[in-house]
């Protein structure tokens, strides 16, 4: 059979990024686009056609529908309700659609952890997604919208998260909930980059704003444990290498505070793909699909 070619495409709110099956990888800015529909798809179009590919899986940042719809995207408005696989399939071409961090989690499977039965990936970064595969396969829920655990509470009535809610694991666990927590504490805005570098100069309330979001994010990662007595925890994203030296007895932290079957089930690793985790993941699709 011939070689088919095919890529992954990861559609972000600030890049899209293009893993080829030759390996090679782009990166496109793509911010200035995310409130202009028209402008948007045209260059999401441009950035797929190229190279003419017969098989494309495409990661997105949003509530993903089964059907390839965008129902709904925070950091993306312009897909707001697009069928993105009906838009890009034509001339014979097959198009997979899926949330980015689902994606990413089949990619983590797919290339590095085969022998897992239950992989569970945590992104951290702008936002907090989830994503897991059972079995070897993605798990969509009935629609397409499972492992929104970004939006599992934490605290009732605690932080404003963007979802538009309040005490959601992500509203603690992201770069904003970072800012968040240094804010309540010190009264003052400073960005996530300058908290953590501070933070790692010893500056007291910036070091106590990193440990408050850590404890967050073992509760979370605790509780995913009791829902989905995952063997495998990737942790990926901005924020995971942000706080990578504060990271290394996570895995420990967590068995401590989790129920003994389950933590004594898992192990945790750090996705070694970097920003393209999610762009491999819709390879992995892709390649999954021939
Ligand atoms: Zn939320």
């Amino acid at each position: 059979m011939a070689l088919r070619r095919i890529k992954g495409v990861d559609i972000g709110g600030t890049f899209v990024k293009v893993v080829h099956h030759d390996g090679r990888r782009e990166k496109f800015y793509v911010h200035h686009l995310v409130t202009d529909r028209e402008a948007f798809l045209r260059e999401i179009k441009r950035i797929v056609d190229d190279g003419r590919p017969e098989v494309v899986g495409v990661a997105v940042a949003g509530f993903t529908s089964t059907h390839g719809v965008v129902d709904r995207s925070p950091n993306i408005p312009a897909l707001d309700g697009v069928n993105l696989r009906e838009f890009l399939e034509e001339d014979g071409r097959k198009v997979i659609v899926m949330n980015d961090v689902t994606a990413g989690a089949y990619g983590e499977w797919f290339y590095h952890h085969t022998d897992s039965k239950v992989l569970l990936l945590v992104a951290i970064g702008t936002g907090l997604g989830a994503g897991l595969v059972i079995d070897g396969r993605p798990f969509l829920g009935a629609c397409g919208s499972a492992l929104e655990l970004g939006h599992h509470i934490l605290e009732k009535d605690g932080q404003q998260c963007h979802c538009g809610r309040r005490g959601c694991w992500e509203a603690y666990c992201s770069s904003y909930g970072l800012e968040n927590i240094y804010r309540r504490l010190t009264g003052e805005h400073l960005h996530h980059t300058e908290i953590v570098k501070v933070a790692l100069q010893g500056e007291e309330k910036a070091l106590e704003s990193v440990q408050i979001m850590l404890d967050y994010m073992v509760t979370g990662i605790m509780n995913a444990l009791h829902l989905f007595n995952p063997d495998r925890v990737v942790l990926a994203g901005g924020m995971v290498e942000a706080l990578k030296p504060w990271l290394g007895n996570l895995e420990e932290e967590v068995r401590k505070r989790a129920e003994k079957l389950p933590a004594n089930c898992f192990s945790l690793h750090f996705s070694s793909e970097g920003e393209f985790c999610m762009a491999l993941g819709a390879l992995a699709l892709a390649q999954d699909h021939i």
